[in-house]
């Protein structure tokens, strides 16, 4: 009976070791939308780590002990650069002395976007084009001006996975074979992804809404949605009375459908605002914080938001 239990065990040890042991790199990626895209290019070869676990949000964590030991044992860091995850700034040149660290916010190719600022009406003004890559010398003074949730469109995707396909071939040449035939499977799919997101959009591409902080005009670019302004500007600053107000009149003027909250975040304000009139509540999640993470993450996540600004704008 003995025997038969350890060799049982045996053949479990040697299972795990034969499926997830092919590398002993250590990854770390800081945000759920990237990790995922990491865990699916690593897929079969080793499992990545992820910093940000849960229902936070990058703009106002704060390092715990157990994130920066791994920090200090990485071997390669993936993070989306000082703009969107200021918490990673201090510990990333203090503590990961041996690691590489690739900022995604770097990557060549990307399509970006600067921040929008709201007009008078409190609407965002127009900004229809994309800035191509932000040259090194130009980096420092314009880095704070570009909006870094730029994961929420499939073609940046596309690009990051291919640069995260080189990085990680690079560092473990071993494995460079089954980097590349994951990295195209994940490209096929952002295709489809992106090919059916265009399809169920069209629907909606007239509605107006409101958003509680801009986290979505990668999305909103792609699939011509119209989103007419966010509720904050910052989100961890206290929201003004006269941007209440700019709401408010938006709503009396029926130039508002739907009002998006989050779930990291208080959804009273939002409440508050709508009530009584016929405007309804939606909620966006533009990290995942409420999926588990892993390859298929970035694909629910996009077809979270599809779903949900259908449900709220039909
Ligand atoms: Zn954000």
């Amino acid at each position: 009976m003995k025997v038969r239990f350890y060799l049982v065990i045996i053949s479990l040890l040697l299972f795990f070791s034969q499926t997830n042991a092919d590398s002993n790199l250590n990854v770390v990626v800081s945000i759920k939308p990237y990790h995922s895209l990491v865990s699916g290019i690593m897929y079969g070869i080793a499992s990545p780590k992820l910093l940000l676990k849960g229902n936070l949000s990058p703009h106002n964590y704060s390092l715990k002990p157990s994130d920066a030991e791994r920090l200090q044992n990485a071997d390669i860091i993936f993070w989306g650069g000082e703009n969107l995850e200021v918490f990673l700034v201090k510990p990333l040149s203090s503590l990961t002395k041996k690691a590489k660290v690739v900022s995604v916010f770097e990557i060549n190719g990307l399509k970006l976007k600067y921040f929008r600022h709201l007009n008078h009406m409190g609407k965002y003004e127009n900004h229809e084009s994309y800035i191509s890559n932000i040259s090194n010398t130009q980096y420092l003074e314009q880095q704070s001006t570009v909006d870094p949730h730029l994961w929420l469109d499939p073609e940046n995707a596309k690009i990051i996975t291919n640069r995260i396909v080189n990085v990680l071939s690079e560092f473990d040449p071993e494995n460079d074979k089954k980097y590349q035939i994951n990295g195209e499977k994940i490209n096929v799919r952002l295709n489809e992804l992106d090919k059916e997101l265009s399809a169920e959009m069209r629907e909606i591409s007239n509605r107006t809404y409101l958003v509680l902080h801009d986290a979505y005009q990668y999305y909103e670019s792609r699939y011509n949605l119209k989103n007419e302004g966010s509720i904050t500007i910052h989100l961890d600053h206290f929201i003004g009375v006269s941007r209440l107000r700019k709401v408010q009149n938006m709503i009396k003027k029926n130039e508002v459908f739907c009002i998006f909250a989050e779930p990291q975040y208080s959804q009273k304000i939002i409440e508050t605002l709508i009530k009584g009139t016929s405007v309804k509540k939606g909620i966006l999640d533009p990290i995942g914080s409420n999926l588990l993470p892993g390859p298929e993450l970035y694909f629910d996540l996009m077809k979270n938001l599809s779903i949900s600004l259908k449900a709220c704008l039909n």
